[in-house]
């Protein structure tokens, strides 16, 4: 027997109708804030999130999956979006003319990390990015649609919202001499991954979930307490604007997130239901990422939700789902003619109909009826086809009773 491979999994059943409720949700809250689709591919050449995401981050530096191309290129299965989607803007020239750019992806992204809950190595992430302005209101304006999101998908006071300014390449570079000084002093108590990022990525020390790190970060400096005056602006009129578009935050100096490109807002939903896995989407501002992968110079902000972990969580709290309701349709040799009328009659009206494909006598068919955990069954025999009518029978209370063959769609409350 072959076997899934490790931090691959199969998603079907019972779940589907979940990731279904989640699609409808965020197209239709897209839609609200003018964000169109844009299909990515799943494959880049390695460069793209090399240069996008950063060399010094664990994605880049640990976890892509990566393979030479017999054309001779060296290709990565996506990790993340906004590399790629930064990619195709400037690639079809989507910065001419000067609007705001949205855009929104859906899809599988891959990961080499080590699986435990609420982490694969595919996953799913519903993303957008907006291009073409650096104002705070679009800031506020992002995380809105995120928690619309949250909240068509019933979660919403499951998870709360976390933001931070981790600076901009003026301020950045003040703040990461202090704190690795800081550090230096607390060397002895740090993790081994930890020693490793001091010099080449120190902020990411304080996000280290370890609990020694935590401690040895406890009273580390802060970027909020060291933006220049245009972060600290931008931030000072983000919070402004969430609180004009009614959403709660709680400012988490500490939280940095784990790409490279991030600058001035960083933000994340996070709850405390999936363990250590706690994020369940976040972004950011990444005003330079358009010009380090050769664009323009254009802003951009943008974040992406884990399909998966906000699944789970719907399915937790039994969130209620759309399950197809089923009919199926018994008939037999002599009622061929009208039972193909009633399957096709059903089917046109969008009901999910099935029938038995051996035709077994009438008690075999129900048998099927009931392993197919049909709602409804109609029986069309011999006496049914003369007078012009079937028996309805509803599955769940047992009732059963005549319809004219006119008004079954009518009858068939689903
Ligand atoms: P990131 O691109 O790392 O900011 O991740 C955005 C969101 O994707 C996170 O908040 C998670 O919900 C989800 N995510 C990231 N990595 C994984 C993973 N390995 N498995 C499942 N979900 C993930």
């Amino acid at each position: 027997m072959f076997t899934r491979v490790k931090g691959f999994r199969d998603i079907f059943g019972d779940e589907i109708p979940y990731w279904h409720k989640v699609e409808k949700s965020f197209h239709k809250v897209f839609k609200r804030y003018e964000y169109t689709e844009f299909k990515l591919p799943v494959l880049e050449k390695v460069e793209v999130f090399q240069r996008g995401i950063g060399d010094t981050t664990d994605i880049v530096e640990k976890e892509m999956f990566v393979f030479d191309d017999k054309g001779g290129d060296r290709l990565a299965l996506r990790p993340e979006g906004t590399a790629s989607i930064v990619r195709g803007y400037i690639e079809n020239r989507l910065y001419t003319g000067n609007a705001i750019a949205k855009y929104y992806y859906y899809g599988p992204m891959f990961r080499r990390e080590r699986p435990q809950k609420g982490r694969f190595r595919q996953f799913y992430q519903v993303g957008i990015e907006a291009f073409g302005s650096s104002a705070p209101s679009l800031d506020a304006e992002v995380i809105k649609t995120m928690q619309d999101i949250f909240d068509e998908c019933g979660i919403l006071d499951i998870v709360s919202l976390n933001i931070n300014s981790i600076g901009c390449p003026k301020c950045r570079p003040l703040y990461k001499e202090k704190l690795i000084s800081y550090l230096t002093d607390k060397k002895d108590q740090l993790c081994d991954d930890c020693l490793n990022r001091l010099n080449r990525n120190p902020l990411r020390v304080l996000d280290c979930k370890i609990d020694r790190c935590k401690s040895a970060t406890r009273n580390a400096p802060k970027m909020v307490d060291h933006l220049c005056d245009e972060c600290n602006s931008h931030f000072e009129k983000t919070k402004q604007f969430l609180t004009f578009f009614n959403i709660k935050f709680n400012i988490d100096p500490f939280m940095v997130r784990g790409l490279d490109y991030y600058v001035k807002t960083a933000f994340e939903f996070v709850t405390d239901r999936l363990g250590a896995s706690s994020a369940v989407g976040g972004g950011g501002r990444y005003d330079g990422l358009i010009k380090t992968l050769g664009g323009p110079d254009i802003p951009g902000i943008g974040y992406a939700i884990g399909v998966d972990r906000l699944v789970t969580l719907m399915m937790e709290k039994n969130i209620p789902v759309n399950r197809t309701k089923k009919v199926f349709v018994v008939f037999f040799e002599e009622t061929f003619k009208e039972g193909f009328e009633m399957i096709e009659l059903l089917r046109k009206n969008d009901i999910s109909t099935g029938f038995d494909y051996e035709f077994g006598n009438f008690k075999n068919q129900f048998k099927k009826a009931d392993r197919n955990s049909a709602d409804w069954v109609i029986i069309i025999g011999t006496s049914e086809k003369e007078r012009g009518i079937v028996q309805l029978k509803d599955m769940k209370t047992g009732v059963q009773f005549e319809v004219k063959k006119e008004e079954i769609i009518e009858k068939l409350t689903l």
